[in-house]
């Protein structure tokens, strides 16, 4: 059959060719992971996430053009579990790229090897309305976890891309450097205030205060996923003057009229905190969300004074 193997050759010399080699196509659902493979990857790869930094995570609203992205998608790169339950399966479906489904090659589920947090020692029902019934999925918000998913996605990019390993090899080298030295600098804006008890708004930040030793008491989410009630506010308030908390942290995504309410009644600091890059056109990067984040803690605490 000459023709049939004129084709394979043809479609060998395009795809193969050219001096500079086709970029992997990462799709990522969250802008972090997204961040960390362009870090890691750099001129080697195209990474784009489906959601906003400053969207929730949770319900990310599916757009037609997610089906085309992960229909072209090298690699796709998820938080897993069950963060993105609400809207990747019939993306997925839709998208028709075997290479990314959770079986495939192309598909990086990070919270593989991360500390995951509260996860359930008893049976969950949806019934309890909560989203986390894996263990917390904000696992990203714990800088050692992101060093675990910048190494993940190093190793995935490597099997992808073989001729790339040693420049993932050498960015890896590079961003963890840079992690040990972001690191430092949080420690010392941060460590002083260990101990510092907090409540915030969703359970985006066990990983987070974990780190940084702040102590989470509440939250103005009576569970995972369900609005504050009236009465769940009263709680909250009454708790955070016995045990004198200085500060709500609270998510880019909600609105403010809650967190403000209860600051009002009790003194706290309200402190807006993007839970993933791009959630504040500052946090443009894994490291330097950290740094927004951890400056806007010291800041809100220094005001407390
Ligand atoms: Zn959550």
């Amino acid at each position: 059959m000459p023709f049939f193997f004129l084709l394979i050759s043809f479609a060998f010399l395009f795809f193969s060719s050219p001096a500079e080699a086709k970029k992997l196509k990462v799709v990522t659902t969250l802008s972090d992971f997204a961040s960390l493979a362009t870090t890691i990857g750099g001129e080697r790869v195209e990474a784009e996430s489906l959601a906003r930094g400053y969207q929730d995570p949770h319900f990310v609203e599916p757009k037609p053009s997610f089906i085309l992205k992960l229909h072209e998608a090298d690699l796709l790169i998820v938080a897993g579990l069950e963060l993105e339950i609400g809207y990747l399966p019939p993306l997925l479906d839709q998208a028709r790229n075997e290479k990314i489904r959770p079986t495939g090659a192309g598909y990086l589920d990070a919270s593989v090897g991360c500390e995951i947090l509260e996860k359930p020692t008893a049976a969950v029902t949806r019934a309890m309305g909560d989203v986390h019934p894996y263990g917390n999925p904000h696992f990203w918000l714990d800088p050692q976890n992101g060093r675990v998913v910048a190494r993940a996605i190093a190793a995935k990019l490597a099997a992808l891309d073989p001729a790339g390993r040693d420049v993932f090899q050498k960015n890896l080298a590079t961003f963890e450097s840079r992690l040990a030295e972001a690191e430092k600098r949080w420690q010392e804006k941060l460590g002083p205030s260990a101990g510092t008890k907090v409540v915030t708004y969703h359970a985006s930040w066990p990983n987070f205060a974990k780190y940084f030793k702040l102590d989470v008491v509440g939250f103005l989410e009576p569970k995972p996923g369900i609005p504050p009630t009236p009465q769940h506010k009263l709680e909250i308030i009454n708790l955070m003057l016995a045990q004198k908390v200085p500060l709500i942290l609270m998510e880019v995504y909600f609105d403010r009229k809650d967190p403000d309410f209860v600051a009002g009644k009790t003194g706290a600091q309200v402190v807006m905190m993007p839970p993933s890059v791009g959630g504040d056109p500052a946090a443009k990067d894994y490291i330097s969300l950290f740094d927004f984040n951890v400056d806007r803690i010291a800041a809100a605490l220094a005001k407390k004074k």
